[in-house]
């Protein structure tokens, strides 16, 4: 009964990140100063980053759930900025916990959205038709004012990010680089897209034949980055949780980039075991065509 019981619950928890939607993730918090011009506006695990540019305004890197949104205009105004300064708005993929509040941000800060091409399609097309969960979690469609692409800057003032296109859990899933001073040094932030590939087809997907390729790619792409500020699109990533007690500490807790290298291997062999599952799978279901 015991074996059953925790059974059911690793079950469940794989079966949370489909849903896209897990209530507990988009919990309040109070937002909090990551290091001097980043700020975390999100929720308890669905992360949104305020980037400020100085005088020529402000940078909104993620969004979260649809409802969440008029929860991160207060916390821009509780940190003291006008929200109206909001000049542009990134993504790290367009699903509905990270881009389902960028239509609302959008219409109350008159922000331009940049998005990579695919995820600026699934954006158009409101989550609906996404190749794992297909309508499945829709969400508000923003206006796409621009396409980033891979290496492409995009600067506000004093605030330069870089894109970097990382796909596999979306066709376009954009992870973010950016200089920082932390404790006095030049540091780079790692905005990680995400890494997981909840449910998803790996072997033989009409809808995503490169999936596999793309993810190992990715995979390879991302260790290769630099990673001092180790922080993505979800809290659990880099454990936020626990760090957030301690903002404003030295050195900085969110400089730890022994954690961002364990998540990173940690993350590509639970891809590659997973794609060995559905291989065995498959190859016992007998339709390997050779
Ligand atoms: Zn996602």
């Amino acid at each position: 009964m015991r074996r059953l019981s925790i059974l059911v619950s690793l079950l469940l928890a794989t079966a949370a990140p489909a849903a896209a939607n897990d209530p507990k993730w988009s919990e309040p918090i109070a937002p909090f100063k990551i290091a001097d011009g980043l700020y975390h506006v999100g929720s308890r695990d669905i992360a949104a980053f305020l980037i400020d540019g100085g005088k020529d305004g402000l940078v909104l890197l993620d969004a979260g759930v649809p409802d969440f949104a008029p929860r991160v205009i207060e916390n821009i105004r509780t940190l003291g900025f006008d929200p109206k300064r909001v000049r542009i708005l990134l993504n790290s993929q367009a699903h509905f916990d990270h881009a389902g509040g960028l239509a609302a941000i959008q219409k109350a800060t008159g922000a331009k959205l940049l998005l990579s091409a695919p995820d600026a399609a699934l954006m158009k097309r409101g989550g609906k038709r996404d190749f794992a969960f297909g309508d499945a979690v829709p969400y508000p469609v923003a206006r796409v004012d621009g396409i980033v692409k891979d290496a492409h800057r995009v600067t506000i003032g004093t605030a330069t990010l870089t894109a970097h296109i990382t796909p596999g859990h979306t066709k376009g899933c954009t992870t973010w680089t950016m200089p920082l001073k932390v404790d006095g040094a030049t540091k780079t932030a790692l905005f990680i897209c995400g890494t997981s590939a909840p449910g998803y087809r790996l072997i033989g997907n009409p809808a995503y034949p490169n999936i596999v390729a793309d993810f190992r790619a990715s995979f390879a792409k991302l260790k290769a980055l630099p990673c001092d500020i180790f922080l993505g699109s979800h809290g659990s990533y880099f454990n936020m949780d626990e760090k957030r007690g301690r903002a404003g500490a030295t050195p900085n807790p969110f400089l730890d980039p022994e954690g961002c290298s364990a998540f990173l291997d940690a993350s590509s062999r639970r891809f590659e075991t997973e794609l060995a599952k559905q291989q065995a799978d498959h190859l016992r279901a007998g339709t390997v065509q050779k």
